[in-house]
């Protein structure tokens, strides 16, 4: 699950003077980051969760949890948004519309950044789960936090805007500077990337890693492609990327067919970080992700849901009381000239309404065209084209010590990609990815393993949210834990205290070629009717931590001019 490695560095496409004026947001401070000078250092003790019972990081399970999996919970929400009007003529209401600045719906990292950015206005924040953070969640064993999604974002540079607003949250990443190792045919490769697994295809993996070093700084001629990317000096050279696959990107720069060995590790990465196959994806889409594999990233306990933990920690204090608001799903947004009205369901069913000066829709797209009424015809086809690809996640908790020589474990098969079949490849190989959990903050005595099994093909979501889906995931991954993964970590079955599990049914958007070429993140990310806005990671279709934090600093002044200008 190499899920984020692109740099956000070249935020470039935010000019100076957009950084400037986002500073008025209270977004980018411009310090510098903390990550500076951690490198290798695990993570210090965080200043203590406060442990609300709507945090992104659940510490409430007994020491074995439920048989039950955690993530996303399709219903209610299947059955009200798919037959939304008979829902809306019999739900009851609750009082009258309540007036409010500003709200946000969805409060995973782009709902609780914009929150946390727009602060200043009161926003209440809409979110449909029992708990916040969307697919950057977690959970805690014996003290350990670990992920049951996300579990890292890419070293920001100095003064850039990502910087300047993870340096506002006071985190204290451990940074990872090392190359994870390769799992191929069963044999382990800790520098894969010098041609250490092959003598025959030694020189075009270097030849793909200098090149992929050279698109990361910059040089010898290369650029690294931006997404989001607003610079119009780089726009059409992520344009012209954005309109080839991957695949064949990278047998040019390979002078011919991949070697098998790059090819599986290189098609493995994508299953698991973009959800889709490297002939599916863009060659914008699968550079910015795979150059930044060359570069650093943060980890912190509890992966990524420790910054959605910190966010509604402040948050928490930061606006009125009752603003953040777990277990309501909106399900009708109307625009008027003077106000947006945003109908939402409780946890008990009951309708409630905000009467709000605008709106962020920071929930995926395909839910946006639900809940918006009179959506534009070009916006409507636009969400059309975004699929979207299932995951699960299973948290191994392990009564014992591993060697700490590793972050993430990549299995990439037998090596003997491409897959004409990629469901079938897929299926077979199961978990791509090992990362120890533990990793930002050994423990000696006990260690969680977070395994990564990516869905890359449509059709994945029926089958995790299948009625049997628990036991077959669950006898599926206990099978390939005791075959491959123990041995490969020096741990025994009888290590394994329990198995959790996490299922994701929509949450990568495929980066497919010709969407940004197209311009869909212009249509899809455009305001609506002047009051409604979105900020959401699939906007630009890359999941990612920094496509969602980009897109709440972007969202950021245009939603203050509109409250501003009254
Ligand atoms: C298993 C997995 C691993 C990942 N690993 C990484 C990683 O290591 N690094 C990385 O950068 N990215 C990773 N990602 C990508 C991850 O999706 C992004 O990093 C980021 O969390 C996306 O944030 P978001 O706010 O854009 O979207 P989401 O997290 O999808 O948030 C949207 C929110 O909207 C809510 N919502 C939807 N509909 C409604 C409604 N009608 N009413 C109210 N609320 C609603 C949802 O419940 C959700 O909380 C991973 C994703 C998965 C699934």
């Amino acid at each position: 699950m190499r899920l984020s490695r692109r740099r956000p560095s070249h935020l470039a496409p935010l000019s100076r003077r957009q950084i400037l004026a986002l500073g008025g947001t209270g977004a980018a401070t411009l310090l510098l980051t903390r990550c500076a000078g951690m490198a290798g250092r695990p993570s210090r003790a965080a200043a203590s969760p406060l442990n609300l019972p709507f945090s992104p990081i659940d510490r409430t399970l007994a020491e074995v949890a439920p048989a039950a999996f955690a993530g996303e919970e399709p219903e209610p929400a299947h059955s009200i948004l798919w037959d939304r009007e008979a829902f809306l003529a019999s739900a009851p209401a609750a009082g009258e519309p309540e007036g409010v600045p500003l709200a946000i719906v969805g409060g995973g990292i782009a709902g609780l950044a914009t929150a946390w950015l727009l602060r200043g206005h009161r926003p209440v924040v809409l979110e449909r789960a029992p708990r916040f953070g969307g697919a950057s969640r977690g959970e805690s064993w014996r003290g350990i936090d670990y992920a049951t999604g996300a579990a890292y974002f890419i070293r920001p540079e100095e003064g850039s805007p990502i910087a300047g607003f993870l340096d506002e949250l006071d985190l204290s990443p451990r940074i990872k500077t090392e190359e994870d190792p390769v799992v191929l045919g069963g044999r382990r490769f800790n520098a894969f990337w010098e041609g250490t697994s092959t003598a025959t295809g030694a020189a075009q993996i270097r030849r793909l890693a200098r090149h992929f070093q050279a698109v990361l700084e910059d040089e010898e001629g290369q650029r690294f492609p931006d997404i989001p990317v607003r610079d119009p000096a780089r726009r059409a050279h992520v344009d012209a990327l954005d309109r080839r696959s991957f695949s064949d990107y990278l047998q040019e720069v390979a002078g011919g067919p991949l070697h098998p060995h790059a090819a599986a590790v290189i098609e493995h990465y994508c299953w698991s970080s973009l959800g889709a196959s490297m002939a599916e994806v863009s060659a914008a889409a699968g550079l910015n992700f795979y150059a930044s594999e060359f570069g650093e990233v943060c980890v912190l306990p509890g992966g990524n849901a420790a910054v959605a933990e910190r966010l509604v920690d402040r948050l928490v204090t930061a606006l009125p009381p009752g603003h953040l608001r777990p277990g309501c799903l909106v399900v009708d947004v109307q625009v008027g000239d003077e106000e947006v009205l945003v109908r939402y369901a409780d946890a008990a069913g009951r309708l409630h309404t905000l009467a709000a000066r605008a709106a962020v829709l920071a929930c995926p797209k395909f839910v946006a065209g639900k809940i918006l009424r009179e959506v534009e015809g070009r916006r409507l086809a636009a969400i059309a084209r975004l699929r979207y690809r299932a995951y699960l996640v299973a948290n191994v908790l392990l009564a014992h010590g591993v060697r700490h020589d590793f972050y993430d474990l990549f299995l990439a098969g037998q090596g003997s990609a491409p897959y004409a079949d990629v469901e079938a490849a897929a299926v077979r190989q199961g978990v791509t990815d090992v990362v120890l959990g533990t990793w930002a903050r050994p423990q000696r005595d006990r260690t969680v393993l977070t395994l990564y099994r990516p869905l890359p093909f449509d059709g994945g979501r029926a089958a995790v949210f299948d009625e049997d889906s628990y036991s077959t995931f669950h006898s599926q991954f206990v099978a390939q834990l005791e075959r491959e993964i123990l041995p490969l970590v020096g741990a025994r079955p009888a290590d394994v205290v329990d198995l959790r599990l996490a299922r994701w049914g929509h949450p990568l958007p495929v980066a497919e070629v010709g969407f940004i070429a197209d311009r869909l993140p212009e249509v899809l990310g455009s305001p609506f009717r002047r009051r409604v806005f979105f900020a959401q990671q699939d906007t630009w279709a890359l999941p990612a931590f920094e496509t969602a934090v980009t897109e709440a600093l972007l969202a950021g002044p245009r939603v203050t001019r509109v409250l501003a200008g009254g």
